[in-house]
């Protein structure tokens, strides 16, 4: 089915999305992802960081992760944004085996301007993006003072986290 137009005056967003994989060729996942969310309906692809490795969090016998995070200016609400990006995984083959299993692509909204959404299946900002040193380096690469509801700034929460945890892939494209 089409997707609904978007009138181009609705207010928009700034979004942040993290993205990580650990299978079938991750770095080329995340990619693909970057592009798919520039793909989205009523949205603009602002900033992407960096590729970084970072060991499985919960369960541990599987590969380590790639990950990345995006900035999004969206006119998608947020319930709507991850329907997006829930397609978005089930089109890169994501299979939901086990909490934490290895997948081939993971999408969340980190954060949805300086929303708290708690509804059924979204809870925004992501329970615990501040504590993940994968979520908050990418994040302070791209957006160091973008505000999280009630923990404060992205770079503020550096200090919190284990950022030696995460390690450099690749360089963002200037
Ligand atoms: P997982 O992909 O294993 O991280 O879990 C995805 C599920 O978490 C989705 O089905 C969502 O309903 C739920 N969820 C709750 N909050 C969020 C969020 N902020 N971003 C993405 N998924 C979320």
């Amino acid at each position: 089915m089409a997707s609904e137009p978007i009138a181009p005056e609705l207010p928009r967003v700034t979004a942040y999305i993290a993205l990580g994989s650990n299978l079938r060729e991750p770095q080329q996942q995340l990619q693909a992802g970057f592009a798919a969310l520039a793909r989205l309906p009523g949205s603009e692809l602002i900033a992407r960081s960096s590729l970084y490795r970072s060991a499985p969090v919960g369960y541990g016998a599987q590969p380590d992760f790639v990950n990345a995070v995006a900035a999004l200016h969206t006119a998608l609400d947020a319930r709507a944004l991850l329907e997006a990006l829930l397609a978005i995984e089930r089109a890169q083959g994501r299979v939901r085996e086990f909490p934490n299993a290895p997948r081939t692509l993971d999408l969340d909204i980190a954060l949805y301007g300086e929303q708290v959404i708690e509804a059924p299946g979204l809870s925004v900002p992501h329970p615990r993006m501040h504590q993940r040193a994968f979520v908050v380096v990418p994040l302070a690469e791209i957006a160091p003072l973008a505000m999280v509801p009630g923990r404060g700034r992205v770079r503020d929460l550096l200090g919190g986290i284990d950022a030696g945890s995460v390690t450099l892939l690749r360089q963002a494209a200037a």
